[in-house]
């Protein structure tokens, strides 16, 4: 039992023995009396042992935390004043108590860290290791009979776990558990022993005190250390590195690899894992519910319980054979440990294409790319299997085949996405191979065997008709599998029938059959089932390739045809290409910067696989290859693209299309290829205009690269290595109302009498200003949207002034303010020039101007207007695509209806995570600003926000003066759905400690 010592008593107890005069903190403890004690400016770990400690273990511990002196890692030992590791007092139930002092390892607890991650575990497994390795080398050690912690004494829950009140399927794990446990008693006595530490549970591992990458600086605790198998050291290190973890098995595989490093496991111990880690979770739970019978106050005993709980769920729910195989892996052994004489096996006992199709079903075979960034795989035959099937019936003679380890983007419906710790993750790589043949072609049974499976798949994009053979080659139980046949229900074939090598088993599914794909035969080699019954993978998470493709052999060789080939992406050699040819203020996004290969829709891909939200490129204003957009582009280069010299149709319908969309007075328009050209060109007429080439601009505002338009970019004249404020420019503040310089109520009046000012100013030195450029909400500057009535207030001035107005709609326009088609039109006022791009072509370069009947008019003096580009037919129609997709997917509306759950989702957050100072935007064109309480900019916390949202699958980006605002401006097609993925992912990382400090 524990005392409740009064500090006081501790306070002396310390003084008397070891000299200094402290200040004692109770900390929690299972069965000791722990203590912090500081005494100048430094702490120390006090412990008091429990009544009847032996003395023997008391005097083992100290010894053991002598020996572990050399291991930097554990906590040293202060000797008392008479030089001992230990004393003793009586306390006042006359009882012997033993007590030591160590030094305090400031740091951080494990269970208190986030993220863990993989980088960590594995280092944890290795420190775990390292640490086993030294403990090896203590020769005398105190013997505990009994020990319920000792791994090797697991039986006696047997006793025990039906009186705790567990789930029934909880009691009947833990008795399989103990079945198979007695069962392999045997083998498990075998198994090499060690002094292991017993507990390194996540309460009893320090970390340093970064808060990015922390580093494992202590292993405290020695009071569970006991003699038994060496393995259960790992099992228990791993029990708690995954706790919490959404995808254990991956986690526990970084521990056993780091681990693995130090002390290479042997295959017997690997077979043990699973079990033990189950059987470390099962004691956990059964000791907490037995200590709450006995000690209900203390919140110690149950600190890991519900954690445990879940654990035990998640543990349970993983294959053991499969987790097994990733063990396996994890430390360098083949993951199957039949895969390599099954390879040698059946390269000398081959079948072939010609047993698994009649020779006249196949053509000449002719390997097909359907990887992630295959070219012959354009977006539009991704969902649409009707125009695949047509490209493949192109090819009469061809039989196409291929994608064994091929990753690819096609598996995109939620069967083959899951929540992993590095976001939704998809599915990708491939396990069989795919022969493109005819519906109703006859297939064949690879080999002599008894039907295993035999079954329709339901799932949408999943097997359709499937069969599964169960085969033996020598010793080797092997599998192949058929998917995508016709309807099963009609096949007179049952599960333990046998067929015959070359005997017909079924025929290839149409498209209402085979689970909604072009008809092909998905053919996968297996070399166990683990538990699946109708549904074993045949794709795989393209990180874990390599144990399933040691699960799943190769089919050319049982099926004697070429190796099927992929694409391979070098992603270091591209970086440093890119490195050694580009220019260095040519920026890359990321730390690690991303190699993306497809983009599709609202989704960009990287040469692995993964499938990135994207909440950055408002270029894709209709999603990313939209397939409409990029149908046009290729109808029209495939026919003409000239210049505006010739008369064509496509320009006048452009000139109709978008004019529609503004005032009447707005009704010239000039095509150009870029939003800086765009703006060049609205310089340019309103400086030939007005006379002047005097500008009134904003703080914070961006407008271009080209050497004009830079300079009414205050966001770049102004940045390092920029030219500064140039002598024509009339520079306005941002009107922030939240941090610039005028803030809150009544702000938005304070800006405008500045701009007043400004305009007497110019008066005063007789400046005449040809016009005001202005982007309705500032992009770059970090989303600023305009103070009520600020703009319509000015316009009035500048009207009176004559000075001409420019709205510069590259970024606002086109619908993605939600509320109005253009952001000028938030404020209620008529520019007399408006300049667009980005959005407008889609990604395809193309820009435009349009202004008044009036300035046009004044701009023709004389000297022609011409862009080689500008105006093209192949532009023209891209355009016009663009705007017909925002009218039939209704994209403004969808701006405004997701604009708003996505910012009120954003203002939640920002009720309880106070770091996100300010939420604004209008639309799809948001901005979230990070601030600490103080209003300053946590620029490094917006880094790391975004650089973490990228690791977890999401595309974000920073900006703004301070770079501390998250720029929120996706395709517009973002859906709800994306929005509450994007949320949860933000709060995730909101959570973590970096984002938490101050
Ligand atoms: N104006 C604004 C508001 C912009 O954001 C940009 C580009 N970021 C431009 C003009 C320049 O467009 P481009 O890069 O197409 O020349």
């Amino acid at each position: 039992m524990k005392n409740n010592f009064e500090s006081k008593f501790i306070q002396n107890l310390i003084y008397s023995n070891y000299g200094l005069e402290v200040k004692a903190e109770q900390i929690e403890g299972e069965l000791d009396d722990n203590f912090k004690l500081k005494h100048d400016g430094k702490s120390y770990f006090f412990k008091i042992y429990p009544t009847n400690t032996d003395l023997e273990l008391v005097t083992f511990q100290s010894n053991l935390l002598r020996h572990l002196k050399a291991f930097d890692k554990t906590p040293k030992n202060i000797l008392t004043n008479k030089k001992k590791p230990f004393a003793s007092f009586i306390d006042n139930k006359n009882a012997v108590r033993y007590f030591r002092m160590n030094e305090w390892i400031d740091g951080r607890l494990w269970s208190s860290v986030n993220p863990i991650d993989s980088e960590l575990r594995e280092k944890l497994g290795y420190e775990s290791a390292r640490l086993v390795e030294k403990l090896k080398e203590k020769k005398h050690i105190y013997y505990r009979n009994n020990f319920s912690w000792d791994l090797a004494n697991f039986l006696w829950v047997e006793n025990h776990y039906k009186k705790v009140h567990l789930k029934k399927g909880h009691c009947l794990r833990i008795k399989s558990l103990t079945d198979n446990f007695k069962n392999k008693k045997k083998e498990y006595k075998k198994l090499r022993k060690s002094l292991i530490h017993n507990d390194l549970n996540d309460n009893n591992i320090i970390l340093s005190k970064c808060l990015k990458k922390p580093e494992i600086i202590g292993i405290i605790d020695f009071g569970d250390c006991v003699k038994s198998q060496l393995i259960n050291e790992l099992a228990i290190t791993c029990t708690y590195g995954i706790l919490n973890s959404l995808n254990p098995l991956a986690s526990a595989c970084d521990i056993i690899r780091g681990f693995n490093s130090k002390i290479p496991l042997f295959e017997s111990e690997i077979d043990f894992l699973y079990d033990l880690i189950l059987m470390r979770i099962s004691i956990s739970i059964i000791k907490s519910a037995l200590n709450k019978k006995i000690n209900p106050t203390n919140s110690y005993l149950q600190v890991s319980k519900d954690d445990m709980l879940v654990l035990f769920e998640k543990w349970n729910s993983i294959n053991k054979s499969l987790a097994i195989h990733f063990f396996r892996n994890a430390c360098n052994f083949s993951p199957n440990h039949n895969a390599k004489e099954f390879k040698k096996l059946i390269s000398q006992n081959k079948s072939s294409i010609e047993i698994l199709f009649k020779k006249k079903d196949i053509k000449k075979l002719k390997n097909l790319d359907l990887s992630v960034s295959s070219k012959w795989l354009s977006n539009d035959l991704i969902n649409d299997v009707q125009s695949f099937e047509i490209k493949i019936n192109k090819y009469p003679d061809i039989t196409f085949f291929g994608g064994y380890l091929e990753t690819r983007a096609v598996y995109n419906s939620s069967d083959y996405e899951r929540l992993t710790d590095a976001g939704f993750e998809n599915r990708t790589t491939h396990l069989g191979i795919d022969f493109w043949v005819k519906d109703k072609t006859p297939v064949h049974s690879i080999e002599n065997g008894y039907i295993k499976i035999i079954t329709n798949d339901r799932t949408s994009k999943g097997y359709g008709g499937l069969i599964i053979i169960e085969h033996s080659i020598a010793k080797i139980i092997y599998y192949s599998l058929y998917g995508h046949l016709s309807d099963q229900k009609k096949s007179i074939l049952k599960v333990g029938s046998f067929v015959k090598k070359g005997e017909k088993i079924g025929e290839i599914g149409s498209i209402s059959e085979n689970g909604g794909w072009s008809p092909h035969l998905h053919f996968q080699l297996m070399l166990t089932l683990l538990d699946y019954q109708n549904d074993f993978p045949g794709v795989c998470m393209e990180y874990e390739k390599d144990i399933w493709s040691s699960i799943c052999p190769d089919p050319v060789h049982i099926l004697n045809i070429k190796k099927t080939y992929t694409s391979k992406f070098d992603k270091t050699k591209l970086k440093n290409s890119r490195k050694k040819y580009l220019p260095n203020n040519l920026k890359l996004s990321y730390n690690e910067p991303i190699y993306i290969v497809r983009g599709f829709n609202q989704f960009l891909y990287s040469s692995n696989g993964k499938k990135y939200l994207d909440t950055v490129n408002n270029i894709a204003h209709v999603g990313h290859q939209n397939l409409k957009v990029t149908q046009a582009a290729n109808e029209q280069i495939g026919i003409l693209n000239t210049n505006t010299r010739y008369l064509h149709d496509e320009i006048i319908t452009l000139h109709k299309n978008l004019t529609s969309k503004f005032p009447k007075k707005l009704s010239k328009l000039y095509l150009v290829n870029s939003g800086s050209e765009a703006n060049e060109l609205a310089m340019r007429m309103s400086a030939l205009f007005r006379n002047s080439e005097n500008y009134i601009v904003m703080q914070g505002g961006y407008h271009g690269n080209t050497n004009k338009t830079i300079e009414i970019s205050n966001y770049k004249y102004n940045s390092k290595g920029g030219s500064g404020k140039a002598k024509n420019i009339f520079e306005i503040p941002m009107p922030d109302e939240f941090r610039g310089k005028h803030r809150g109520k009544g702000a938005g009046k304070k800006y405008f009498e500045e701009f007043e000012k400004l305009i007497l100013k110019a008066k005063k030195s007789n400046k005449k200003i040809s016009a005001m450029i202005f982007e309705p909400i500032i992009s770059c500057g970090g989303q600023i949207e305009m103070p009520e009535n600020f703009i319509k207030m000015c316009k009035k001035v500048l009207d009176k002034h004559n000075i001409l107005t420019i709205a510069d709609e590259v970024q606002t326009g086109f619908g993605r303010v939600g509320e109005k088609y253009w952001g000028f039109e938030l404020y209620n006022i008529i520019p007399d020039i408006v300049t667009m791009g980005k959005p407008m072509g889609n990604g395809h370069p193309i820009g435009a101007v349009v202004c008044t009947d009036e300035i046009s008019k004044k701009f023709d003096n004389g000297l022609e207007f011409f862009s080689s580009f500008g105006g093209n037919p192949v532009s023209c129609r891209v355009a016009n695509e663009v705007i017909y997709e925002i009218e039939r997917k209704k994209l403004q509306r969808n701006a405004l209806k997701t604009g708003l759950f996505l910012k009120d989702g954003l203002k939640n957050l920002s009720i309880k995570y106070p770091i996100l100072g300010n939420v604004r935007g209008k639309g799809l064109f948001i901005g979230v600003e990070l601030v600490d309480r103080g209003l300053n900019p946590e620029t490094e916390k917006a880094h790391y926000l975004v650089n973490r949202m990228k690791e977890l699958g999401v595309l974000m980006s920073n900006d703004g003066l301070d770079k501390n605002v998250i720029k929120i401006k996706p395709p517009l097609i973002f859906s709800i759905e994306d929005s509450k993925k994007l949320l949860m992912l933000l709060e995730k990382v909101l959570k973590e400690n970096f984002m938490k400090s101050i």
